[in-house]
């Protein structure tokens, strides 16, 4: 077995090479008079959700945005917050609007999600924007789906022909990205929590993801020597500490490629976020993002 040591994809950098574009492309539309508004509705207070919008915040406040940051109490209707959604559809100053997911037990995202312009969805979770995504049609991408995809793009690692395998089928994450593996022509294999032989499936990878949400599930045995690991998964251990769902230093002498937890997917989502943004405030403009482009 060839034992390269794996590249570790240094996902903080690439995304700071997002942002300065998305940065760019923002100086340009302000230029144009349109000052791209981004809107995030958060309820409750979670932890982890809070830490996350707050991220959001600081990122797109950096690079430009014009943020606001829409809380509620977790004790919101249902009524209550699709009334916001659709106030925030009629704003002419908000492009993006990001629902921070999941929300309190007693309110259903289904509907929240379903009144969101498309165009206004930065997420791309509306039924329309997940049609455009299979469809091949324009529209807008959930944000970590894209930064996978940005990501391997950036680091020059081919899609086309290989074998991908994607383990965990969410709307948020698992789906849409086999979608764009897909859409570049991998041959994509979606594996779940119902899987026979998660390991074997994995070791056919050469792309292998894990968006699942179980500590270190992924164990050396479980790669192809070479392969790119990309890991999407976000656990808080007891001691406070992130880790994935990859076993990443057991991993790291096996993989061609691997992203690290923190500083890997995670920082894409959030450039993802932005680049959705400055799209969407183009497109209401009438502009094209070459339109914007240096
Ligand atoms: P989810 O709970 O909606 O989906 C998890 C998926 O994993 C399901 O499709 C399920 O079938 C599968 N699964 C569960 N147990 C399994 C097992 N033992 N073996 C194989 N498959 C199994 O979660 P999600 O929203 O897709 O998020 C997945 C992980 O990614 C979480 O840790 C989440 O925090 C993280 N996440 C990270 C980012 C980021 O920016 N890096 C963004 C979104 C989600």
């Amino acid at each position: 077995m060839p034992m390269t040591a794996g590249r570790v994809l240094d996902g903080k950098a690439v995304a700071q090479a997002v942002r300065t574009e998305v940065a760019a492309r923002v100086a340009h539309l302000r230029a144009r008079g349109v000052v791209p508004g981004l809107a995030v509705v958060l309820v409750g207070d979670d932890p982890a959700s809070q830490v996350y919008v707050r991220n959001k915040d600081k990122a797109a406040s950096e690079a430009g945005f014009e943020v606001r940051t829409v809380r509620f109490s977790a004790t919101t209707t249902q009524t209550e917050l699709e009334r916001q959604v659709e106030a925030l559809n009629a704003d002419r100053s908000v492009h993006g609007i990001l629902v921070q997911l999941p929300l309190p037990r007693g309110l259903d995202s289904g509907p929240v999600i379903e009144r969101l312009d498309p165009a206004k969805d930065v997420d791309g979770l509306t039924a329309r924007n997940v049609a455009a995504l299979w469809r091949g049609e324009e529209g807008l991408v959930p944000c970590t789906p894209a930064g996978c995809l940005e990501l391997l793009d950036r680091a020059g690692i081919p899609l086309e022909g290989r074998r991908a395998v994607v383990i965990g089928r969410s709307q948020l994450v698992g789906k849409p990205l086999a979608a764009l593996l897909l859409a570049r022509n991998a041959t994509v294999t979606v594996a779940h929590s119902r899987s026979r032989d998660l390991p074997a499936i994995a070791r056919e990878a050469e792309i292998l993801v894990a968006a699942v949400g179980k500590a270190a599930l992924v164990r050396a045995s479980w790669i192809r020597p070479g392969a790119t690991v990309l890991d999407v998964g976000i656990n808080r251990l007891d001691d406070g500490r992130l880790c994935g769902d990859v076993d990443f230093h057991a991993c790291l002498p096996v993989a061609g490629a691997i992203t690290p937890v923190p500083g890997g997917i995670g920082p894409m989502t959030i450039a993802m976020l932005l680049a959705n943004t400055a799209r969407a405030a183009a497109r209401s403009a009438g502009l094209r993002p070459e339109d914007l482009a240096g």
